[in-house]
């Protein structure tokens, strides 16, 4: 699911206004502050991960990440290095009055680190804040119809992300996700594939920041054939390995297809074997070797 800031605005909208605001805020700095901001980022990263990480997260990690036992211990490391980052960094909120503990907040900084573990340097550095519900969350919703009739009504969500904005989950659903594995389904995941793709605008559309205008057209080749094939298979109840809710657009189907990849990478190697590709190409992970 993508926020969409010109819906209605709800009490749940009121609080990702202020998280923009505050984006804006310290993003409106001048290039030498910005360099210093950088430099002083950079030392206080390295500080935090001098420190040993914590045996109490580990058993965090054993308990509801199912796929961090799989690691090689090299990719363990790294993902404990990427997800002390991104607790540190992040502002955690509850909401419902749900208090977020440690266990919370490492369990989702691990899922959305496997999506980075192959990549430089990637923290998730524009998602400043990350709020979680106890359970799914009913978020009033705004929808612009032909002749400009404006529908009203709610929408039960599981998580969403939103541009610049926060990352929003029921922790129940983080918690189906990360200790399930092989059903395809993980919100965690799912909402931090839509932050990729929104790396490189505020739409997004299914096409994260690529590396070479070759692996674009490759991208873009692949996509539109394995979103209509999704489309043809779903039209007809035929069954297919991704969920249908990725014929939604493209951006819904990538991050559909991302937790396909990561949690079904077999599958996907043997039926979708362009997909598989491209997407290891991106994330420059072979999922295949945790399962
Ligand atoms: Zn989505």
């Amino acid at each position: 699911m993508i926020g969409n800031p010109e819906s209605g605005m709800d009490q749940l909208q009121w609080r990702i206004r202020l998280h923009y605001n505050w984006f804006f805020f310290y993003s409106s700095r001048s290039a030498g502050s910005i360099m210093i901001f950088k430099w002083l980022k950079n030392r206080r990263r390295r500080k935090l991960l001098a420190q040993p990480f914590p045996d109490s997260w580990l058993t965090y990690l054993k308990q509801n990440v199912h796929f961090y036992r799989r690691l090689s211990e090299t990719q363990q490391r790294k993902l404990q290095n990427i997800l002390r980052v991104i607790v540190a960094e992040k502002n955690w909120e509850g909401c419902k009055g749900f208090v977020v503990t440690e266990e919370v907040k490492v369990t989702i900084a691990a899922q959305a680190a496997l999506l980075v573990l192959g990549m430089q340097e990637e923290y998730f550095d524009r998602v400043q804040s990350i709020l979680v519900y106890p359970t799914v969350y009913i978020a009033a919703e705004k929808t612009m119809g032909p002749g400009g009739v404006v529908t009203e009504g709610n929408s039960a969500r599981e998580g969403e992300a939103w541009y610049r904005g926060p990352v929003i989950f029921s922790w129940d659903d983080v918690l189906r996700g990360g200790r399930h594995d092989h059903d395809g389904r993980n919100v965690v995941l799912h909402e931090f594939a839509h932050q990729l793709d929104m790396l490189n605008g505020r739409f997004a559309d299914g096409i994260p920041p690529m590396a070479s205008e070759q692996q674009y057209e490759q991208w873009q080749k692949v996509f539109h054939s394995e979103y209509n094939r999704l489309v043809h298979d779903c039209r007809n109840h035929k069954r297919s390995l991704l969920d249908c809710y990725g014929t939604t657009n493209l951006a819904e189907f990538f991050a559909v297809a991302t937790e396909c990849f990561f949690e079904r990478s077999r599958q996907m190697k043997q039926s979708h074997p362009a997909l598989y590709e491209i997407l290891a190409n991106y994330y420059h992970q072979n999922p295949i070797e945790y399962h």
